[in-house]
């Protein structure tokens, strides 16, 4: 199966009444890129940076970043590639940087209010991206914006590490594409406003859908509640879409939600043009992908938008699968 499949990786990424959809890699290490080119990824739409980080025993140095960084983008050939700012916080620490000891970590000082708060760490990653951007089309992602306060503090402290660079002579994109996660419920309410500030958005549905519905994503006592289907979760994701669209800037989504091959007409009928998801998934995704109808896809969006349960909106959705394939 896997060898049919595998025939389907470069073959253009469409449905059958061509509406084209963009299916990127999340990616954790620069040692998944060759098999996530060979499954047709058309560039990286996640890098988890915060890999560079963890299991060691200080900070990885402005030079240390900057190879890996520049070696994924010169692999990549000028397909993008989107390096996510240090999101760590929450579940995932660091031995050598302590932090305080916090009663809601998903909720307290992580990714970006790391990054704000600790400017020469946040700086020094910037740097390194910057300096990587000569190399291929590198973007710069900030997870966990939840005000345009943060986006604009961040957005200065890039400002800086560009002058940085220019006072030492070092090359750079200075027209770097900037952009955000949108993975706070709050940023997608104000989406309209965050879209005129970024070049892109990346919906980062693990977290939107954990702090939408209050449920801990980590928590197996109530990973039932955990509910990507639920209609709150419609609906934001539906806002922040339609914000990104307004803005003329493009969305695409980075979360597990992205590669669950029962959400992909509900991508389709939202209007989604760039999926990203780890590389085992995009051939699947991509053999169903070649088989929906777009058209049907906004019909039925029309439905799931009526529903009040998320039981009503899968039948919605698993109608349209069935009639696809
Ligand atoms: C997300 O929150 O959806 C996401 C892509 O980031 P992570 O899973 O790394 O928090
Ligand atoms: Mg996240």
């Amino acid at each position: 199966h896997q060898e049919r499949l595998q025939e389907i990786a470069h073959v253009p990424s469409m449905t059958e009444d061509r509406k084209s959809v963009r299916l990127a890699a999340n990616i954790g290490s620069i040692k998944e890129i060759d098999q996530a080119l060979k499954n047709g990824a058309i560039g990286v739409g996640l890098f988890r940076s915060e890999f560079l980080y963890m299991d060691r025993d200080s900070l990885p140095d402005e030079n240390e970043q900057y190879d890996v960084y520049r070696q994924a983008a010169v692999k990549l050939e000028g397909k993008p590639l989107i390096i996510r700012t240090l999101d760590i916080g929450g579940d995932k620490k660091l031995d050598y940087l302590p932090m305080q000891v916090e009663d809601n970590p998903a909720l307290g000082c992580r990714a970006i209010r790391i990054s704000l708060e600790r400017h020469e760490l946040f700086k020094t990653q910037l740097r390194a991206i910057l300096r990587a951007s000569h190399f291929g089309q590198v973007k710069i992602m900030y997870p966990m914006i939840s005000s345009l306060n943060e986006l604009r503090q961040a957005n200065e402290l890039l400002a800086q590490a560009k002058q940085d660079l220019s006072r030492r002579g070092q090359p750079f994109n200075p027209n770097i594409e900037v952009g955000l996660t949108i993975e706070v419920p709050g940023a997608a309410l104000i989406a309209d406003v965050l879209a005129k500030e970024v070049n892109f958005f990346s919906i980062g549905t693990n977290d939107l859908i954990q702090f939408v519905l209050a449920v801990d994503r980590m928590n197996d006592s109530i990973a039932h509640l955990y509910d990507p289907y639920h209609p709150a979760v419609i609906r934001l994701l539906k806002l922040t879409i339609d914000a990104a669209k307004s803005a003329g800037i493009p969305v695409a989504v980075c979360g597990e939600f992205a590669g669950d091959i029962r959400a992909l007409p509900l991508w389709l009928g939202l209007g989604i043009e760039e999926l990203s998801m780890s590389m085992q998934l995009l051939l699947p995704i991509k053999h169903r992908l070649l088989t929906s109808n777009h058209a049907e896809c906004e019909r039925m969006l029309e439905e799931v938008l009526k529903c009040g349960t998320s039981e009503e909106i899968i039948g919605v959705l698993e109608s349209s699968n069935s009639k696809s394939s």
